[in-house]
């Protein structure tokens, strides 16, 4: 590994960038007294996962073969993140209507578009094979409404059928997808399920892709790897079976995890592909294409969110800060926080890294209920009234999936980057969400709706 791997993967650099982008949010009165939560995205940071990414890849397929990273949209629905990386070459995975609307406002195409959600509506199927985006059919129903439309027009989709290895689960129930039970796909170890997945490809010549998502956050490499082995063992049988290489291309779904214990990338792009080309190479021998559909990999990392110290406080002996980061930011780390742990770092009144000795303290949100902390009893350096406290690797699934509780306002989202002249710039991601639009989005147009209806 040369140094400059080196030193990204160990996280030095971020955790350089991050510091300077804290100071400089305070600095440029971007986060202060009045503005008291803001989300930060290290645009260099997911440049270079980007590019990690597709280096990760190319490396281990045969060349020419074609390849579409398509970024989890629901890890991070924001159009700017989604343009970033069509930049770098990077398609989205889009799982409903919402989402399809923010890849095609972020110039996506629908050739590096891919649809793939449990619920389909007939007429969300009939938008997307009408646009030609890509589409995994759940389920067998799902599959007879596919049917209906391909019998009555044209379509330049690529089609498949999303199976369900039943591979087993990983260390957090909610996010593992190959469970026996998982909601998702076809079960392929059910009785007589693997028969119905080979005839339904053995009777649709258009059936030309093959999907699993083995899960997310919390599942080993190599449980990731078995899955992608029984999916690609499963087309091999297919094309087997109907005498020709019908399934041409295999969507391996995303699901790498995250290391939320410090500044690393581990583990990487580039361990994941070396993993499935010893456990899978015929994956990668040129016969199939290759869809990925990386989310919290891409980005978690380079999301930061920074809130203010409103006050510091004291209680049963242990200190309180009450900060403006709470559920509204956090939901799964304050509901489960077992689960998803965040560090925090703790900066001063000018956004500079706080130094003192460790003291065991709760990080509290804004949120009324006692469960609102985002770190319970963690040895961290004094926080003080006027401090800020910073949530790391908060990138994907924390800032971006506002949690309405209390009317909090979804903070304002900001790119940064280098300035050019040792400082830092920043872009507007999402604006600050006003009172205005709280009032609007909470049935202010309606505000008689209910006085209005007569009790009979
Ligand atoms: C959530 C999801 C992904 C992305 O998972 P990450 O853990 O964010 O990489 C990919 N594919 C499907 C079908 C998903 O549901």
């Amino acid at each position: 590994m040369d140094n400059i791997t080196d030193h990204r993967e160990s996280g030095l650099d971020r955790t350089g960038r991050r510091d300077d982008a804290v100071r400089a949010a305070v600095g440029q009165g971007l986060l202060g007294p009045e503005t008291p939560i803001v989300g930060l995205l290290d645009v260099t940071g997911m440049r270079e996962s980007a590019a990690e990414l597709r280096t990760a890849f190319d490396a281990v397929v045969a060349p020419g073969t074609p390849v579409l990273h398509a970024f989890a949209v629901k890890a991070t629905p924001l159009v700017p993140v989604l343009r970033l990386l069509r930049d770098e070459g990077i398609g989205a995975e889009v799982a409903s209507p919402g989402e399809l609307a923010l890849a095609r406002a972020a110039g996506l195409s629908p050739d590096r578009t891919v649809l793939d959600s449990p619920a389909k509506t007939p007429a969300e199927l009939r938008e997307a094979l009408a646009l030609g985006i890509a589409v995994n059919a759940d389920n067998p129903q799902e599959l007879d409404r596919i049917d209906a439309l391909m019998r009555s027009a044209i379509s330049d989709s690529p089609l498949g059928i999303r199976v369900n290895p039943q591979v087993g689960g990983g260390s957090i129930g909610a996010t593992s997808t190959a469970t026996a039970t998982s909601k998702f796909g076809v079960a392929l170890r059910d009785e007589g399920a693997r028969e119905w997945v080979v005839r339904a490809y053995a009777e649709r010549p258009w059936l030309t892709r093959l999907h699993a998502h083995t899960g997310s956050q919390g599942i080993p490499l190599s449980l990731m790897a078995r899955g992608t082995a029984e999916t690609f063992a499963l087309a091999e049988e297919i094309n087997r079976r109907i005498g020709r290489p019908q399934i041409d291309t295999i969507d391996i779904g995303g699901g790498l995890p995250v290391n939320f214990a410090s500044d690393a990338t581990t583990p990487t792009y580039a361990q994941y592909a070396r993993t499935l080309r010893e456990e899978v190479p015929g994956l990668f021998d040129g016969r199939y294409g290759l869809v990925t559909e990386f989310g919290r990999s891409l980005l978690a990392k380079h999301g930061t969110v920074v809130a203010r110290v409103e006050y510091a406080k004291s209680a049963g002996g242990r200190p309180v800060a009450v900060t403006h980061a709470g559920v509204q930011v956090a939901a799964r780390t304050v509901y489960v926080p077992g689960s998803w742990p965040l560090r925090i770092a703790v900066y001063d009144g000018k956004g500079r890294p706080k130094e003192g000795p460790e003291v065991v303290q709760d990080v509290a949100g804004p949120a009324c209920f006692a469960g609102d902390l985002l770190a319970e009893g963690r040895a961290l350096p004094l926080l003080e009234q006027g401090d800020y406290a910073a949530a790391l690797d908060t990138g994907a699934y924390y800032f971006a999936h506002h949690y309405a509780y209390n009317s909090l306002v979804r903070p304002g989202i900001y790119g940064f980057a280098p300035d050019g002249l040792g400082g830092v710039a920043f872009a507007t991601v999402r604006e600050p969400q006003s009172l205005d639009e709280i009032v609007a989005e909470s049935g202010g147009a309606h505000a008689s709706a209910l006085t209005t209806l007569r009790t009979p």
